[in-house]
């Protein structure tokens, strides 16, 4: 079953404590559509300048990707700079410059529409919410967000948790979002506004899951000691677990050992994001190496 992914496309300036890359290829859609292009062929929704190159959009036609919704306008693409301390897990934004995204205004392709599975990567929730519009039935619809829009738009956020299924949120976004210190009780706040599942990302600590009927699942990430760019890993989580999911359901129902095995491979996958600045590692990896690390996980927390 198709999935389709809309996001950010863009060019990112990284800075960590121990290396620093200009004008990298990153974006939310980016990184969402490689990772769930090792289990199905994406179809992406997004806008690029005209600084992004054919060689860009060729990396992920390489991948399997379709980028029909992909539109290209006058002047530079989306560009963001992050600065990352010795903690990897917090980060600081240097510089946003919208450029072409300031307009953006996603427009789904008609083969598009009947798609199952809808990844709505972060961008701002009333594109979110018109992307939602145009889209048949789709039969699980994950959302992402990030602090600007619960700061300056919880009302549309609001809108577009009521009408998904799941909602992936780091643990700051939780805090942020529901005021609440503990995440647990967060979340099933956030849950109880009329989500089914919502995801807390706790960075190198792992994933959480809180479902339906008080299911409650919990998975460590790889341990990965060569990290080397965290940028992309929250976004690379939520394409595999979507992909993972639409590959294993195939249009029937998704049980709950689905879900958990796609939590496992969300954090294998983006465990291989870290290891490289911006997709040079996710874009090598094989389903091979994702395995590998899936037993290696199971053997962690097997007791
Ligand atoms: P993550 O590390 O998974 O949170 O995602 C990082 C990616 O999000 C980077 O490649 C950025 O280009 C992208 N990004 C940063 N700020 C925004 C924004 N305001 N809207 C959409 N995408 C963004």
């Amino acid at each position: 079953m198709a999935v389709v992914i809309v996001g950010s496309m863009a060019f990112d300036t990284i800075e960590t404590p121990f290396d620093r890359k200009e004008r990298v290829l990153g974006g939310s859609c980016t990184y969402g559509a490689i990772a769930a292009s090792l289990f199905d062929n994406p179809k992406i929704v997004g806008v690029v300048g005209d600084d992004f190159k054919d060689e860009h959009l060729d990396i992920l036609k390489s991948k399997g990707v379709d980028t029909a919704g992909v539109s290209r306008e006058k002047g530079k693409s989306f560009f963001w700079e992050g600065k990352y301390h010795l903690d990897m897990n917090t980060r600081e934004t240097i510089k946003t410059e919208l450029n072409v995204f300031e307009k953006f205004d996603p427009k789904i392709p008609e083969n598009y529409k009947e798609a199952g599975f809808l990844f709505l990567a972060n961008i701002d929730p009333e594109l979110q919410l018109k992307v939602l519009s145009s889209m048949q039935s789709p039969d699980f619809v994950v959302c992402d967000t990030m602090n600007l829009w619960i700061d300056i738009k919880k009302e549309k956020l609001e809108e577009v948790f009521r009408r998904v299924d799941c909602v992936v949120l780091n643990d700051e976004e939780v805090r942020q979002y529901t005021g609440k210190a503990n995440l647990l009780t967060g979340a099933k706040e956030i849950q109880k506004a009329g989500v089914t599942y919502v995801i807390i990302k706790k960075g190198e600590h792992g994933a959480s899951i809180l479902g339906p009927e008080g299911f409650y699942f919990s998975a460590p990430s790889f341990p990965v000691e060569n990290v080397t760019d965290p940028t992309g890993a929250g976004d690379s989580f939520a394409g595999a677990f979507i992909g993972y999911i639409a590959s294993a359901a195939k249009g029937g129902k998704i049980s709950r050992d689905m879900i958990k095995k796609a939590v496992v491979y969300g954090n294998a996958v983006a465990s291989y994001t870290v290891e490289g600045f911006s997709i040079d590692r996710l874009s090598s990896v094989s389903m091979k190496k994702i395995d590998e690390r899936i037993e290696e996980i199971r053997n962690i927390t097997l007791f």
